[in-house]
């Protein structure tokens, strides 16, 4: 049976596929934006400069600052750029942390977005901002930030690094997993996410054993895409909250953490959460146990399984077990203290998923 549920689609264009980075300028043009402001990290400058080369006289400056969960700081001088350049909407380039930068600017000016992702962490597909202020990290909703268009050329990920492309694909299959079990769920958003879930689980392996196959790189951005979607589309739960709180209060690297703790949180809500069991074991390849299989896949490819090899000490366990159980949320199983710090101390462990 089909249970009651409220879907909003976002509004927002997609171009997908090999070589679409060409279609940038009419995609930029098609908005009516004559300046728009190249937004990268550091480390993709030159990809930066790409970018602002193809847009020609519409690009009205490069600023490769953008960095993790958004400093107030740099985002700031974006904005002063921005004003500055007479700017009228920005193009950001590269993973979350350059299309965050780009969703500041959105939300301080309300100047429209284009992105083009290189990493699978999905921000595009969301109206989710997030800002960093003297360690504190804020996140909010607002349309504004959401990109009015995205432009996935598969060739951008092509310079992805191996390990890079397993966790950051996890990151986006742990979307997926949240989101078939989340309060919002709806049928669109369950298919997008175990369709999802399979792009990646089968593209992530040929990835990292060809980290230039053309074919594997569009199909796990295909897949990063639609779990990107179910981040935009619905609310998480225990395992976002745990990522946010680990990264928060132990500045332990995003995607990375996404990968450890996902099997956990997985298998703390799968009694909970049988029909999301169902789907992802569907998208796994008919994984009777889709936690372990997730943690199995993250060994196989090289990935991190323990917290403790991030960087986390032991005894920070029982401090980040009270901080994610400080306020409610929703999750499918009731979110207890001694559940949580079991959950974490496996995970800071690298054991396998219980
Ligand atoms: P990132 O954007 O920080 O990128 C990681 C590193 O990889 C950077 O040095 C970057 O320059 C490099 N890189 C990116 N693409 C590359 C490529 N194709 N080739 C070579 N190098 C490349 O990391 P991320 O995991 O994409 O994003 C993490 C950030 O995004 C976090 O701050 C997280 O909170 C945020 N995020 C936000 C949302 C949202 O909806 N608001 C969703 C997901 C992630």
């Amino acid at each position: 049976m089909i249970a009651p549920f409220a879907y909003t689609a976002l509004p927002m264009r997609v171009v997908f596929g090999p070589g679409s980075l060409a279609r940038l300028p009419e995609e930029v043009a098609a908005l009516g934006l004559g300046r728009v402001l190249v937004l990268c990290s550091p480390e993709q400058a030159d990809t930066g400069r790409t970018v602002a080369d193809a847009l020609g006289e519409r690009a009205a400056g490069v600023l490769p600052e953008a960095r993790m969960h958004v400093p107030v700081e740099v985002a700031s001088r974006a904005q002063e750029l921005a004003r500055g350049a007479g700017a009228d909407g920005c193009v950001a380039v590269g993973g979350g942390s350059a299309i965050g930068l780009g969703k500041a600017v959105a939300l301080a000016h309300g100047l429209p977005v284009v992105a083009v992702p290189t990493t699978y962490a999905g921000s595009e597909m969301t109206p989710i901002w997030g800002l960093t202020e003297a360690g504190a990290k804020r996140t909010g909703r607002d349309p504004r930030v959401l990109p009015r268009s995205v432009v996935y050329d598969p060739e951008l990920t092509l310079t992805l690094p191996p390990q890079l492309s397993v966790t950051s694909g996890v990151n986006a299959v742990a979307h997926a997993v949240e989101g078939l079990y989340a309060p919002d769920a709806s049928p669109i958003v369950s298919l997008m996410a175990e369709e999802g879930v399979r792009a990646l689980a089968a593209a992530l392996p040929a990835v990292v054993a060809d980290g230039a196959d053309p074919a594997a790189r569009g199909e796990a951005q295909y897949g990063a895409w639609l779990c990107g979607a179910v981040l935009g589309a619905t609310t998480m739960g225990l395992h976002h909250k745990l990522c946010h709180t680990l990264g928060g209060t132990l500045d332990l690297p995003h995607a990375p953490t996404h990968t450890v703790v996902l099997p956990h949180a997985l298998a703390y809500n799968a009694p909970a959460a049988p029909r999301a069991v169902a789907a992802l074991s569907r998208a796994l390849g008919g994984a009777s146990d889709p936690a372990r299989a997730l943690w199995e896949l993250a060994g196989r490819l090289g990935a991190p399984r323990s917290l403790a090899e991030l960087g986390m000490a032991e005894d920070d366990v029982a401090r980040v077990a009270d901080l994610a159980v400080a306020d409610p949320y929703a999750n499918p199983r009731p979110v207890t203290r001694d559940g949580v710090a079991a959950l974490l101390h496996a995970a800071w462990a690298g054991e396998p998923p219980a």
